[in-house]
């Protein structure tokens, strides 16, 4: 039996291992049971085994492959353990565990995996997960066992199960594996049943690009993305023939291959010190403890089966062809946008794009194991919309500058000429402006993204505001200076007229005839503004406005008619009415015997009546008298500081002096012409 060969073999085989372990050193321990519980008796195995005090002296090997690919008849036979053989006269079960056993006559640790054979597939898998990732974490070699027909098969070799296992290892453990504590791991390909045709180098060849293309294929965590295999693993291989077959050829070349684990002065000694982990012996349950610990609590672990694997594996491949070719599409529009083009169904094209990749990706994707496909699909989802999401936010920048343009160009054209409704004007073109950006922003709004348009909106609807208060206020200005050129107009004749008619309910009928008109003037505002949507606020400074306007407007025609000219030409035209013509309106012809004297003097003196009356705008009827606020509030044209009191006075004192003074040179002049003619006259 194998058991009385592995014996034999053993005591052969006396080597540097040789410890002083007693009879029955050979026990098994079962470290993991069925439940997935870490024994706490591997501590009272080891030092049990002889080994607790050895320090570093000790090895630590593991087996990885399917179900009855031999592995546990291996192992016995290499290292002299008593692992589980199936029976195949019984088909007896083993029990399921991560089993451990002492090498017989070595400082090696063992560690044997028994499932179930598949009939349990489900669970299984995650107990076959978690076991390969132990052995893989804990062990310096582990031994890779596998048929030589299954060289080249990802499913039928695990090799599918050898990249979850490498992906989550290091994921776990990858970072301690560089900085050089842990060291590296033996991977030992065991090819099975090799019967020789293909020779063991092509099996090698074959294994090693497969495995390089499973590390190239692990997703990495980032710091990591560059890590390359041979940084943890070393590759080695070795093959046997057929156990039944070739049993005596089998048996020897087992005998070889163990040597490799024994002979420490050997070329092809396999415990090389830089697999060794460096825990001492007394630690190594405690150590072995805690990585079962992170495996079982490891999320990762608790994802894929076989069929989720290869599904991973082609739904990824496809999805990036399907992405490449959507990539392609997506790149034309990106100039056009980011050049701040509206660009003509933009939405139609991404939509297209993207259902036309999504469909690619549905059928060739949507064999395979639903879950990964849909998994994968929403990832697809994910990257095409935030490729699409900056076209999408690009068009709508450009779309609300365009608009915005447009909005202008309407408002512009609307308000040439007369006869328009501001009102109207500003809200036909805010509509067409809010309408036209909607229409557009839909149009490239792709459904089942949580893309929106509405914030854009609300930033032209601010800058559309932005240029309507702009132009109402020009519109305002302008509409002010209208009206003030009106008030200017029709202020002229009355004020010129009574001016030269003095009397004295002269600034009564000035005050009432600029009371009309301003009332007219204000009437004429309000009608207006109702259509610009004025504040109160808006209306209550135009109006103050316009009343000192037209006050004003109504002093410079005053000033004109009163400069010293035109005033003093009032005063002689008013004298001259008096001296030179009689109550009659008759020219008078003077004799020497009139009362030149007093007519000169009661003409003289009802004239320079004239100069207090004129000097200060003061109606007969104080409620007649006009009132401005003093405060400078004329905030359209920024005038300076107003002083009304002072604008009711026409002339000072010393220019009413003054042109007195003037006039009476005058009057004189008329006084020695009347002298004048009654000498000539007395003289012919
Ligand atoms: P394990 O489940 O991988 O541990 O496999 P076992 O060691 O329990 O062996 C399963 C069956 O395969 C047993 O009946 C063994 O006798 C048989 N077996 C063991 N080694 C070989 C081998 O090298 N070749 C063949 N063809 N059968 C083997
Ligand atoms: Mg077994």
């Amino acid at each position: 039996s194998s058991t009385t060969y592995t014996h034999e073999l053993g005591a052969a085989l006396t080597n540097g291992h040789a410890s002083p372990a007693v009879e029955g050193s050979t026990e098994r321990i079962q470290i993991v049971d069925e439940e997935k519980k870490f024994t706490p008796e591997l501590g009272a195995q080891i030092e049990k085994w002889g080994l607790r005090d050895v320090g570093f002296d000790y090895n630590i090997v593991s087996v990885f492959g399917s179900q009855s690919t031999g592995k546990s008849t291996l192992l016995n036979r290499l290292f002299g353990t008593t692992f589980d053989v199936m029976d195949e006269t019984k088909r007896q079960q083993t029990t399921k565990g991560i089993w451990m056993c002492r090498g017989k006559g070595m400082n090696v640790m063992v560690m044997d995996v028994e499932g179930t054979d598949g009939r349990e597939r489900g669970e299984d898998q995650d107990f076959e997960r978690k076991s390969a990732l132990f052995s893989l974490a804990s062990s310096e070699i582990l031994i890779v066992n596998l048929w030589e027909h299954q060289v080249g098969l990802y499913q039928g070799a695990n090799m599918g199960l050898l990249k979850t296992v490498f992906e989550v290892n290091l994921g776990l453990f990858g970072k301690k594996s560089t900085d050089g504590t842990s060291g590296r791991t033996l991977l030992l390909f065991v090819i099975r049943d090799h019967i020789g045709q293909t020779p063991l180098e092509n099996l090698q060849a074959t294994l090693t690009a497969d495995m390089n293309r499973i590390w190239d294929s692990l997703s990495k965590p980032s710091e990591l993305k560059d890590a390359q295999l041979s940084q943890y693993f070393d590759l080695a291989f070795t093959a046997l023939p057929h156990k039944i077959l070739a049993a005596e050829k089998f048996e020897s070349e087992v005998f070889k291959l163990r040597t490799r684990f024994v002979d420490k002065s050997s070329p092809d000694y396999l415990f090389k010190p830089v697999y060794h982990k460096r825990i001492p012996a007394d630690g190594v349950s405690f150590y072995m403890e805690g990585i079962w610990e992170q495996v079982q609590t490891n999320k990762d672990l608790d994802l894929p089966t076989q069929q989720e694997l290869l599904a991973q594996f082609r739904c990824d491949e496809i999805s990036a062809v399907a992405l490449s070719e959507f990539n392609e599409q997506a790149k034309s529009q990106k100039r056009p946008v980011e050049a701040g083009r509206v660009v003509e169904g933009l939405g139609a094209m991404m939509r297209n794009w993207r259902s036309d990749a999504l469909s690619r990706y549905d059928r060739d994707a949507s064999r395979y194991h639903k879950g990964v496909y849909r998994r994968k699909r929403a990832d697809l989802v994910a990257t095409m919309d935030a490729t699409l999401s900056p076209l999408f936010l690009g068009q709508l920048k450009n779309l609300h500058k365009s608009c915005l343009v447009t909005f202008k160009k309407e408002m512009m054209d609307g308000l040439r000429g007369e006869g328009y409704n501001f009102a109207d004007v500003v809200s036909k073109a805010r509509e067409r402006c809010e309408n036209t950006f909607i229409a557009g922003a839909k149009e490239a709004t792709i459904e089942d993204t949580d893309w929106n348009w509405e914030e854009e909106l609300h930033l032209l609807e601010d800058e559309i505001n932005v240029v309507a208060d702009q132009c109402r206020k020009d519109e305002t200005k302008k509409m002010l200076n209208q009206i003030e050129r009106n008030i200017k107009r029709q202020i002229s004749e009355p004020v010129e007229l009574h001016l030269n008619r003095p009397s004295k309910g002269m600034w009564d009928e000035i005050l009432l005839a600029f009371r009309d008109v301003l009332g007219k003037a204000e009437a004429a505002y309000s009608s207006k503004a109702q259509s610009f949507n004025c504040t109160d606020e808006e209306n209550k400074i135009a109006l103050a406005t316009l009343r000192r306007r037209a006050w004003l407007a109504l002093r410079a025609k005053i000033d004109e008619q009163t400069a010293d000219q035109a005033f003093l030409s009032k005063l002689r035209n008013h004298f001259e009415e008096r001296f030179r013509y009689d109550d009659n309106g008759v020219p008078r012809v003077w004799k020497p015997e009139d009362d030149i004297d007093g007519a000169f003097k009661s003409a003289k003196d009802k004239t320079l009546e004239l100069v207090p009356l004129y000097s200060r705008i003061s109606p007969e009827d104080s409620s007649l008298q006009f009132e401005l606020p003093s405060e400078p509030s004329d905030s359209l044209s920024g005038a300076e500081e107003f002083d009304f009191a002072s604008t009711l006075v026409v002339f000072s004192e010393t220019k009413a002096l003054d042109l007195t003074n003037k006039f009476r040179k005058d009057a004189d002049a008329y006084y020695v012409e009347a002298k004048r003619s009654t000498v000539s006259s007395v003289a012919q």
